[in-house]
């Protein structure tokens, strides 16, 4: 017999190719046919509650990259919970609503205008539902558990009435009111524009310079100096309730022959030439804040127009002196709103000019005042001047008609009310990474109320009804009827009845004496649907609240973040979340964001098929999330794809090393060995070290800790190390000595408790490797095992493990050069004379012995001395083991050392010329 023969080689079916896209998918459908999820709510009912509410993605085209980090994070932290033994429910969420869904099916060919609003609505319903299908798929694909049969979406009958709750809850106690704000208006279809209905054109413009008289002025400006305005729409004026100058800007009282006029004071050269004035004597310089409330006259309108100031207005174009129109404009309105003027709006729905705004403009269409504003204008000599310039004019993208902004009727929900319930709520709050504080509370502080509705029909309605006097009637009756009536029927019912057929029996009310109601028309913005779901969802379904934590992109501060703290303060009292948690964006290799028209983008789906859902998952340990860019690139996902097999490699020898033979003999896991031996006791408590690390860093959810601990320590502290020299042991030892079988009891107990520590991150790959473990009570997933635990950890022996591995790089210091001579052709050639570098070093080198010393630096001869020296062994090479022994035995003419002889004395040796390992 060969001595090779001899040997107890590695064995096993474990596969070192992963084939990850192959293998993924059939683990996704095994895990869906025997209900893991259930299984795991199941397994750990009645323990402590861990709740995690999913942010809805929008249902509306694939899944990309950011989504996929977004839920493979949330998935490491739920696996990881429920290792830990808490009981963690899971329900995913979709967004169902809004404009890109209406977008989607309009251009799909379905005429918003002419199809009936009900009809509209179930298409977009089905659109999405189908989105919401195919991201399902597509997320599954990475291994995420939860309850994916059964998620919220915000278009689910229960979920708009619990949203109908929320707007009842808020209504009642007086935080939702309707008010006017300028929208983006077009008169040619008589509706709101969303942004994305709207596109830019070059058009040419009738600009005018206009000077508005001061009639209560103060230390710098007198009655009868002029401030002077520019404009572009010129059609505006008779809504001028200001002038807007920036506080900080320095501005200048000229003195010229049309009198003294207030601008900017830089813009002053040039505006002296366009206005062909023959002089202009700086009389007074002052900041715009200096003239605040002073008090203009209209040029043709009996009314005051009043001078602001705001940091909006800058030295561009025009006078430093701005026009504002509250009605007519975002920042007009805004800043309008900050001294109390009202967004009037003397423009009807088709463009046409109303009373307000004076007789002689009444009934014009808007375009057309432009005209006739010039003409008064020029005939009270309020004109300085008049030209064409050519700009981008926002257009209706149908009917390719001008669009203007208009003030309407909205809806508002009052932030200002709660303001200081949600700052003092947001205190409340951890953070990760801690700085979100700050800018979740910058957000809520500097937040104006909220306009949450929309002229749109994809939604959940403004459930209000209108009295005969145009009274919106905040009843509670109403509305306890009407979420009664969506949680039978859904929205949809609000379309498809009348406001009478809509209405409690018999329902009666002073502001209608004659029993006659109209419906509102418009819906609620999304983000009140998505901030709705802590009700939608949580408090609907019985799931803890507030919720452990909520994760999501950095963006959601100003979005889901934001709008779900308002709406829980306003009605719970509460915010809806202990912690937030924020992830950053993918960047290419160039550190441009992943964009759809720049095709920069990785596809998470094509990642899985490529390279597995693991080595994705892998990645996003390998990044800190925290940070405001992510790179992700071919070349990470390759490196990754390496970091990935190192580690495979390493179970797969822990896993083969476990067998004795090809008959499926080997290491029978109920084995305890009576004492180990002391190194196998520091491996253990290393182990022990590194659970508890990736354990505290799963808690606080420092994932790249966790795969940097258990990388380190499969790569130093085994494969180079302890597997190393286990080698010897497990190949050349008598398969059933107290060594090799200790040896396979720590291989065993390190690859069953890294397997399943590391399952919340490769998922898939955990679970494969679960199925090659030989352990008693197995369980169907390895996600149903408990996070290992071996107690814990012994300081001492931490210490001498590091005393250990301290001594291997002494020693490989001192033996290296003596190899790279040529003196000796590999360590166990060698003979190492040691002197301790300490006390501590000596007493460990005392306490293993000469003999393990030498096994665990494989070199085959250690005594302590007083000198270094390494010289080549002086005795024979065994030639079974390799290792070099002054006492040897001739067998068959085959040099054996006596542990070797032990090993195969009673197997029957040939007498040919052995060869080794
Ligand atoms: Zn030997």
């Amino acid at each position: 017999m060969e001595l090779k023969k001899t040997l107890t080689m590695p064995r096993g079916t474990f596969p070192m190719r992963a084939n990850l896209p192959t293998k993924e998918p059939a683990y996704v459908l095994q895990w869906h046919q025997i209900g893991l999820y259930q299984q795991l709510l199941k397994h750990n009912e009645g323990k402590p509650a861990f709740y995690l509410h999913d942010g809805p993605p929008y249902a509306n085209n694939e899944i990309h990259a950011g989504h996929a980090l977004n839920k493979i994070l949330k998935d490491i932290i739920l696996r990881s919970k429920n290792l830990e033994g808490y009981y963690v429910p899971y329900t995913p969420g979709w967004d169902c609503h809004g404009l890109p869904i209406e977008l989607c099916v309009t251009k799909s060919g379905v005429d918003r205008r002419t199809t009936p609003p009900a009809v509209f609505r179930k298409k977009c319903a089905q659109y999405a539902l189908g989105q919401v299908d195919r991201q399902r798929q597509q997320m599954l694909t990475l291994g995420v558990l939860g309850d994916y049969d059964h998620p919220y979406l915000t278009l689910n009958h229960d979920y708009e009435s619990h949203q109908v709750e929320i707007f009842r809850d808020m209504a009642l106690q007086g935080l939702i009111y309707k008010g006017l704000k300028p929208v983006n208006w077009s008169p040619s279809s008589e509706s709101a524009l969303a942004e994305a209905e709207i596109e830019y054109k070059d058009v040419v413009a009738k600009t005018i310079f206009v000077r508005f008289k001061v009639t209560t002025g103060n230390s710098i400006v007198k009655p009868g100096d002029f401030f002077v305005i520019w404009t572009t729409t010129p059609w505006t004026l008779p809504a001028n309730l200001g002038i807007c100058l920036n506080p900080r800007m320095t501005y200048g009282l000229f003195k010229t022959e049309i009198g003294n006029l207030v601008l900017l004071k830089d813009l002053a050269l040039s505006l002296q030439m366009k206005l062909g004035l023959a002089k202009m004597t700086l009389l007074k310089e002052f900041k715009g804040t200096d003239v605040e409330k002073v008090v203009c006259k209209h040029p043709f309108i009996d009314r005051d127009s009043l001078v602001m100031v705001d940091d909006y207005v800058t030295s561009d174009s025009g006078t430093g002196c701005v026009h504002i129109a509250p009605g007519h404009g975002l920042d007009d309105y805004r800043v309008g709103k900050k001294y109390g003027l009202p967004p009037l709006c003397p423009v009807d729905e088709k463009g046409y000019m109303t009373k307000e705004a004076g007789e002689s403009l009444a009934g014009l269409f808007y375009e057309e005042a432009n005209d006739k504003v010039i003409e008064i204008l020029k005939a009270n000599g309020s004109l300085l001047l008049e030209e064409d310039i050519t700009h981008s004019y926002p257009h209706d993208w149908r009917t390719k008609k001008p669009t203007i902004f208009r003030a309407t009727a909205q809806w508002f929900c009052s932030v200002d009310k709660i303001k200081d319930k949600l700052l003092k709520e947001a205190d409340t709050v951890n953070f990760l990474p801690s700085w979100g504080k700050v800018r979740l509370k910058n957000m809520l502080a500097n937040r104006d109320d909220w306009c949450i509705s929309r002229q749109r029909l994809w939604g959940v309605p403004i459930p209000i009804f209108y009295g005969e006097d145009g009274e919106p009637l905040m009843d509670k009756k109403l509305f306890d009827h009407v979420i009664e009536l969506f949680k039978e029927n859904g929205s949809d019912i609000w379309y498809e009845k009348e406001a009478k057929d809509l209405l409690p029996d018999r329902y009666t009310n002073p502001h209608s004496p004659h029993g006659l109601f109209t419906k509102e028309k418009d819906i609620m913005d999304v983000w009140f649907d998505s901030g709705s779901s802590f009700n939608g969802s949580d408090i609907a379904l019985g799931h803890p609240f507030p919720a452990d934590v909520y994760l999501e992109g950095n963006d959601q501060y100003r979005g889901w973040y934001n709008s779900s703290m308002i709406l829980s303060v306003a009605t719970t009292g509460k915010a809806p979340y202990k912690q937030i948690i924020t992830h950053g964006f993918l960047v290419d290799q160039n550190g441009e964001k992943f964009s759809k028209s720049k095709k920069n983008g990785i596809d998470p789906v094509t990642i899985c098929k490529t390279f597995g859902a693991d080595i994705l998952r892998l990645w996003t340990t390998s990044i800190d999330y925290s940070t405001a860019e992510i790179k992700l690139t071919q070349q990470l996902l390759q490196i990754v794809s390496e970091q990935y097999k190192k580690i495979r490699n390493t179970f797969k020898f822990m896993l083969t090393n476990l067998m004795d033979d090809d008959e499926g003999h080997g290491f029978d896991t109920s084995y305890v060995p009576t004492a180990l031996d002391f190194t196998n006791q520091l491996m253990l408590n290393k182990l022990k070290v590194v659970l508890a690390t990736m354990k505290k860093d799963y808690d606080t959810y420092n994932f790249s800790g966790v795969t940097d601990t258990l990388t380190n320590f499969f790569v130093n502290d085994l494969s180079s190390f302890y597997l190393d020299f286990s080698k010897d042991t497990l190949y050349c030892e008598k398969k059933d000595s107290i060594l090799r079988r200790n040896t396979q009891y720590v291989l065993y107990t390190i690859a069953k408790s890294i397997d399943i520590a590391f399952s919340p991150i490769l998922c898939f790959t955990c679970e494969e490797i679960y199925s090659y473990l030989n352990i008693k009570d197995k369980k169907v997933s390895v996600s149903l095992e408990k996070y290992p635990s071996l107690g814990e950890e012994d300081l001492n022996l931490t210490k001498d493990y590091q005393l250990l591995v301290d001594l291997r790089n002494h020693v490989n210091a001192l033996v290296e050069p003596v190899r790279a001579s040529g003196v000796i052709g590999s360590n166990s050639e060698a003979e190492v004379f040691y002197k301790p570098v300490s006390a501590d070093e000596k007493a460990l080198i005392e306490k293993l012995g000469n003999k393990e010393v030498s096994r665990i630096l494989i070199v085959s001869g250690f005594e302590l001395a007083s000198e270094n020296k390494v010289v080549k062994h002086s005795g024979t090479k065994c030639d079974r083991c390799w290792n070099y022994f002054d006492d040897i035995h001739e067998v068959n003419g085959n040099h054996l050392c006596s542990r070797c002889l032990d090993a195969v004395k009673d197997l029957p040796l040939d007498p040919v010329q052995g060869e080794s390992k």
